[in-house]
């Protein structure tokens, strides 16, 4: 059976390049939730809905606000994330996600269909963690491509980097997302709304390995490839 790896950890921690990673080594499919948004939204079609607990969500509606850069509403979004497993699941492919579950009903709500499609044996959890320290300062350096916006770690082997390795194109800061001020807020919003989901998963039957995050990318890498084993 396939297998489901989902990544969490604070800002700056590394979780988008390890799930690139790992979708590599272990041919998993990287459920990005932004992407989803986006295919989704791109395509809306007049009169389109998505129907939870009875409310119906427009696609179009959707799209606008995501246009706007106003979040999509919660329960559209988590539509279309477990119409996305669903379908995975359907084809067979292990999944790798990160930063998504994000808060606790985001959690209550994908962790039950991952568990019923997947088997909880084939969940493997790992906290990749960072100090509030190193949050802070790595974050406040973090760079993204221009071309794909390929997250850029800031660490001793890339601080010198001026192009992505990948593509070729210019590196460049993310506006007004990765300011000192900003950081310091989603940092308390991932202590308040993400955290919790430790005891969650907990609960739920399923270990949370940890993984020391202040390390270069590959030994991160390493760990967490020993993690799920
Ligand atoms: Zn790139």
């Amino acid at each position: 059976m396939s297998q489901v790896i989902i990544l969490f950890g604070p800002p700056g921690a590394g979780k988008g390049t390890q799930a690139e990673l790992l979708s590599d080594k272990l041919n998993l499919y990287y459920l990005e939730t932004s992407k989803i948004i986006e295919a989704n939204v791109m395509n809306a079609k007049e009169g389109e809905y998505a129907e939870v607990d009875g409310k119906k969500y427009y696609f179009l509606d959707e799209k606008k606000l995501w246009q706007k850069g106003i979040l999509c509403s919660p329960p559209f979004v988590s539509f279309l994330v477990k119409q996305k497993i669903e379908e995975l699941a359907k084809e067979g492919k292990g999944i790798v996600m990160a930063g998504s579950p994000r808060t606790l009903p985001e959690g209550k709500d994908q962790i039950p269909l991952l568990k019923e499609l997947y088997g909880p044996e084939n969940i493997k959890i790992i906290l990749i963690e960072l100090s509030p320290e190193q949050t802070i300062w790595r974050n406040s350096h973090r760079r993204i491509c221009e071309l794909m916006r390929h997250p850029i770690l800031f660490t001793e082997e890339t601080k010198d980097l001026t192009r992505c390795p990948l593509d070729g194109s210019k590196l460049v800061k993310r506006e007004g997302l990765d300011d000192p001020e900003t950081i310091k807020v989603r940092l308390k919003e991932y202590k308040e709304r993400t955290l919790p989901l430790v005891e969650y998963f907990e609960q739920e039957g399923l270990k949370v390995k940890r993984v020391e995050g202040d390390q270069s990318v590959v030994d991160v890498h390493k760990d967490i490839l020993e993690n799920i084993k």
